[in-house]
């Protein structure tokens, strides 16, 4: 089966469009989306109804939580915290609807998905440092766990209790490892490199892949314009950060 899994959309039409492309362009036979559709960006009920569309599997993301008044905003950062105000106010029946029937993991044979962390999905740990990924693998059985949350995209395989990070963006799976992978951003990355980010994966052939795709940046940013967002949000899009 050939998977492409995205994660982080946060109403970024134009990136989840390039994506979406580039996925059919690549052959991709089941699409996996990792959560976090909304916030950040204005495109919101373009981006459920899109990603509902599109997707086999999706997962529930912290934002989308918010977003559907299951938790409160009190985490957030100022800015994120405007957006995601603004998008409970303009997300339709229907969506809502959508992002509350959102599973936090999902399991499909020897593959896990979820948007933070496999330990404790609901309470979205960050999985950033080797530790963190290490303790991570303690929580999930399968071979295979995507996730996304940190908008870093990053495969980390654990062979006979000795993990390694990958530093290319492709990879082999050898033997019997297992892997931790987080598939980056579509809507707002921040690995310095402004592209949107998926990830191809070849489960027969057991083969991993990093996508970039260009977007067109200025569209996304003219819709937040228009909504008055912060400019820190619409600036960083271009900077990858
Ligand atoms: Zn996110």
């Amino acid at each position: 089966m050939i998977y492409g899994i995205f994660s982080d959309i946060h109403a970024n039409l134009s990136a989840l469009e390039a994506v979406e492309n580039s996925m059919a362009e690549h052959g991709v036979e089941r699409r996996v989306c990792l959560g976090d559709l909304v916030g950040y960006c204005a495109d919101v009920e373009e981006c459920v109804q899109l990603t509902a569309k599109i997707s086999d599997i999706c997962v529930m993301g912290n934002h989308d939580s918010v977003a559907v008044k299951r938790e409160s905003s009190m985490h957030f950062n100022q800015y994120a915290r405007y957006v995601i105000e603004w998008t409970q106010q303009n997300l339709s029946e229907s969506a809502i609807n959508y992002l509350k029937s959102l599973a936090y993991m999902v399991e499909e044979g020897d593959i896990c998905f979820v948007h933070a962390s496999p330990k404790s999905p609901a309470d979205w740990y960050y999985i950033a440092s080797l530790d963190e990924a290490m303790d991570a693998f303690e929580f999930f059985t399968t071979k295979y766990c995507f996730v996304g949350h940190t908008h870093n995209p990053v495969i980390v395989a654990l062979d006979d209790g000795f993990p390694q990070v990958i530093e290319e963006d492709f990879y082999q799976v050898q033997g019997s490892e297992r892997l931790l992978i987080n598939v980056g951003s579509v809507g707002q990355p921040r690995d310095r490199d402004a592209r949107a980010s998926w990830c191809l994966f070849d489960s027969e052939k057991e083969t991993i892949r990093i996508v970039r795709v260009e977007y067109d940046i200025s569209i996304t940013q003219k819709n937040m314009r228009k909504r008055d967002f912060p400019i820190f949000l619409i600036k960083r899009l271009a900077e990858g950060r």
